[in-house]
Order: structure tokens, then C-alpha cells, then sequence
């Protein structure tokens, strides 16, 4: 059986102070069976997050070279030394700030599986793309372009960006049915990989995620900014596994 997963990005959305307090706050919790958890902290505090019982480490997004003339860039290279081992590439938020390509992305998320780490692909449509059908199809391109020259070491994030930060998550039947998808697109390249759910999940709706048939953990943004909110979400699908 699989381990689920459940990831905590941070994004640029924490401070030193924050993230003192959340190291305080975790620390006193009863540790979790029959989940993995992750966060992916800013990289200035990443040194700071290395001692965190049973948390693996993430980074937010990785560069698309390995080493060179690129400031403000951060190689996979680096978050390999600090101990990550997972990292988020193609985040929505990248897609749309920077303007990021599946090629692009793609590139990165190989940066990071030759350093040995596991890319988190994160793909989702629209609100238009969704209200016009197109939903299911444009997902598919993009895992399969942002999946290209990878190897079966990888997760899928599945966010609409419609749910992302909205507090209107995506229905447990939506997410399944897209996650349904994802996993028949690579299934023949790439065998079984895992799908997380992400967009507005918070302390109210992770159950139900939990039990959703092919939503195999969760990436969290803003409610897992506070220990006690991201410990129960994580509680809640370690005891529901
Ligand atoms: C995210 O940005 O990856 C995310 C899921 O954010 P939120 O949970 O705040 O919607």
C-alpha cells in the first residue's frame, strides 16, 4: 500500500518569527503513523528545519541549470545539500509569475531527479479552461510535457488554480476523476505514481480528500502555515490510511 503523502508549501508567506513558532508548536505533537509529511519552507529558513522529527524537506522550485550566472536562482544541487528530498517544480504561481513553460518545467524536475531527489509536478486548469470543458485534456498535456525524460520517481500535484488560496477547494469526486486521468496518462511510461490533492484544503474538508479513491495525499499552502492546522490535516489521513 502506498504511504500517502501530505506536503506543506509555505511559499514567500512565513517569517523567521512564524517559523520559530511552528518548530515549537510541531514538536510538542504526538508523532504521525501511516502518513509521510513534508514542508517546503522558503530557502533562507531551510537550515533551520533540518532537525524537525519525521518532516521531510522540500524546496519550492528548483533552477533549470546546475550551477552559472544566475542570480537569485537556486539549483537542485543546493536543496540536495540541504537535505531535500522532495521539491516542487511548475507550481501554478510559477506558471503564471514567470511564465513558465511544461518544457521548462520538465527541465527542472530532471535537474532534480539526477541529484536524487523527487520532483512534485504540480499541474491544474483554470476557471475558464474548467467552464469550458476543457479541464481534463489541458491536465493531460501538461503532465505529459512537464513529465518529459523523467523516471518513475516523481509525484503529481493535481491544483486547480481556481482552488488555490479561493477557500472553494475542488470536490473530492473532481479531484478523483482528474487524478483517474493523470495516472492513466503516465501509467504506460511510467508505471503507478502518486497524485496529490491541492487548492484550499484546510482542517474542514482533508477528511474527505482522505478517502477519495486515487488521492493519495495532499499539498497544503495557507493552512499549514500554523502547526496545529497542519498537524491535524496530516493526523487526519495518517488515520484514515
Ligand atoms: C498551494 O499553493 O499549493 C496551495 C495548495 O495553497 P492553498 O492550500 O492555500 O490553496
Amino acid at each position: 500500500m502506498i504511504t500517502p503523502l501530505v506536503m506543506g508549501n509555505w511559499k514567500m508567506a512565513i517569517d523567521l518569527d512564524g517559523v520559530v513558532s511552528f518548530k515549537a508548536m510541531w514538536s510538542s505533537k504526538r508523532l504521525l503513523k501511516g502518513v509521510e509529511v513534508a514542508i517546503a519552507p522558503p530557502v533562507p529558513y531551510l537550515a533551520l528545519m533540518t532537525d524537525l522529527p519525521n518532516v521531510s524537506l522540500a524546496g519550492q522550485d528548483a533552477s533549470t541549470q546546475s550551477i552559472g550566472a544566475r542570480t537569485g536562482d537556486v539549483s537542485a544541487k543546493m536543496l540536495s545539500d540541504f537535505t531535500c528530498r522532495y521539491v516542487i517544480v511548475g507550481h501554478s504561481e510559477r506558471r503564471q509569475n514567470y511564465a513558465e513553460a511544461n518544457e521548462q518545467i520538465a527541465e527542472k524536475a530532471r535537474q532534480v531527479q539526477a541529484l536524487g531527489m523527487t520532483p512534485v509536478v504540480c499541474v491544474g486548469e483554470s476557471a475558464s479552461e474548467r467552464e469550458a470543458g476543457l479541464a481534463e485534456d489541458f491536465v493531460t498535456r501538461q503532465v505529459i510535457d512537464s513529465c518529459v525524460g523523467l523516471t518513475s520517481d516523481l509525484v503529481i500535484a493535481y491544483e486547480p488554480v481556481w482552488a488555490i488560496g479561493s477557500g472553494e477547494a475542488a470536490s473530492p469526486e473532481i479531484a478523483s476523476a482528474m487524478h483517474g486521468r493523470i495516472k492513466a496518462a503516465l501509467a504506460e511510461s511510467l508505471g503507478d505514481i502518486r497524485v496529490l490533492y491541492g487548492g484550499s484544503v484546510s482542517v474542514t474538508n482533508c477528511a474527505s480528500f482522505s478517502k477519495a479513491p486515487e488521492v493519495d495525499g495532499l499539498l497544503v499552502g495557507g493552512a499549514s502555515l500554523e502547526a496545529e492546522s497542519f498537524w491535524q490535516i496530516c493526523a487526519s489521513v495518517g488515520e484514515s490510511s
